[in-house]
């Protein structure tokens, strides 16, 4: 009898790998084809400063509508577009295109405002990445400072590729780094003063955690502490109710993003949303 449903269990897992395998090199070649069939789209969602309640700028995040498919998320395609190398082309219209459209939100009478763009480790490897960001900005006409770049904690783990020079290079030209989904990996804050980094984001998960339990609160309060004693800014992440962007607030945390302000939104809604051109920036409750 065990060894009945041992057998069918190990076919069960099989069948799951193949088709896995399948979805994902189906999905690598239809990426191929995204970029040139204009299948990408750059949603923004806000970051807003817990102080004054006012929108500081956005989080670029890009999504993927495939021809007549059904839309797929970032969390599936994105790690497909780093195993291909794909990520690099894709990379560089999102870096591209944010820097167009934070310079489109300066003319429209928000000249403060900044856009942040996540880029993966793969596009510091292979990526040429320097003179990517440094064309984007030169095309589009956007000032650096305008420009952060969120990065994740492993990279900075990467010894090759000379990883440090980079971010200081672009730093010294004027653009800010943050660590995104911070507390989720290996969280040496030690290490983390030897990078150029100004902005700390905490990891969602702390965020909704900040409600289960007091110990989950003081991990945040720990986080907060410890991220301004070496200088840097604080984002939370996830914030998805009007208690947490008090309560992070209070505990010191600068700036928010979450379903409480907005979902990432169409660029087009999302400078309707921040009220863009009608007045220098709507301010939202915090
Ligand atoms: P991330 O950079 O940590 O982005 C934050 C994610 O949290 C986004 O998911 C956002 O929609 C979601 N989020 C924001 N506020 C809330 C909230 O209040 N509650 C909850 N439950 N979720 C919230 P999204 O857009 O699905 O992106 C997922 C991940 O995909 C991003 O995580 C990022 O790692 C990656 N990604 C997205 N766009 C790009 C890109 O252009 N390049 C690269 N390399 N990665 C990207
Ligand atoms: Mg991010
Ligand atoms: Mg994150
Ligand atoms: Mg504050």
């Amino acid at each position: 009898k065990a060894k009945t449903a041992g057998r069918n269990v190990v076919k069960l897992y099989d069948e799951t790998m193949s088709n896995q395998a399948i979805a994902s090199v189906t999905m690598a070649a239809n990426l191929k084809t995204a970029i040139d069939r204009h299948e990408f789209s750059l949603y923004f969602q806000p970051k807003i400063d817990l102080d004054t309640g006012k929108i500081k700028g956005a989080e670029a995040l890009l999504r993927w509508f495939p021809e007549g498919g059904d839309p797929v998320p970032p969390d599936q395609f994105i790690p497909v577009a780093e195993s291909t190398g794909m990520i690099v082309e894709i990379g560089e219209w999102v870096i591209r295109e944010a820097c167009l459209q934070c310079k489109r939100i300066h003319e429209l009478g928000s000249p403060d405002f900044a856009v942040a763009v996540n880029i993966s480790a793969v596009q510091f490897k292979r990526g040429n990445l320097e003179h990517i960001v440094l064309d984007a900005l030169y095309v589009s006409g956007l000032e650096s400072k305008y420009l952060e770049l969120e990065l994740t904690e492993s990279l900075l783990l990467e010894d090759e590729y000379d990883i440090k020079g980079q971010i200081s290079r672009l730093a010294a030209k004027g653009l800010t780094f943050s660590l995104d989904d911070f507390g989720k990996g290996y969280s040496n804050l030690g290490n983390l003063s030897k990078f150029d980094i100004a902005t700390l984001k905490i990891d969602q998960s702390f965020v909704f955690a900040m409600f289960d339990t007091t110990q989950d609160s003081a991990l945040v309060e720990a986080i907060v502490r410890m991220g301004k004693s070496l200088g840097l800014k604080i984002v939370a992440e996830g914030v998805e109710t009007q208690r947490a962007a008090n309560i992070l607030g209070l505990l010191g945390v600068d700036f928010g993003q979450g379903y409480y302000w907005s979902k990432p939104l169409p660029v087009d809604d999302f400078i309707c949303y921040a009220g863009i051109g009608k007045e220098a920036s709507k301010a939202v409750s915090a």
